[in-house]
């Protein structure tokens, strides 16, 4: 183990490799604002109201499935537009 000094907030740090040279709690806010740059870059973000209660149960059915609540609800969407747009093929044919 070295102690060594963050490069960032200066603060000194026990570290095995210092490889990063940043300490740990500069380390996960430097990791959270990348996190927050990249999904502000990439994502529009969509915010909702469900019945008191619902997120978690939402929640813990997505992750039954292997699926986060995000990719539960992507994947809802997509699926009832795709119904939607082949009852109005239907409808269309009539
Ligand atoms: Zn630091």
């Amino acid at each position: 183990m070295y102690t060594v000094s963050c490069k960032n907030c200066g603060k000194k740090y026990e570290s095995r490799a210092n490889r990063s040279g940043v300490c740990p709690d500069c380390k996960k806010i430097m990791r959270s604002r990348n996190n927050t740059r990249y999904a502000v870059k990439t994502y529009d973000c969509v915010r909702f109201y469900v019945p008191k209660g619902a997120r978690e149960e939402y929640k813990q059915f997505a992750y039954s499935h292997g699926m986060s609540l995000n990719e539960f609800i992507n994947e809802a969407i997509d699926l009832y537009a795709e119904k939607l747009e082949s009852e109005d093929h239907k409808n269309e044919q009539e």
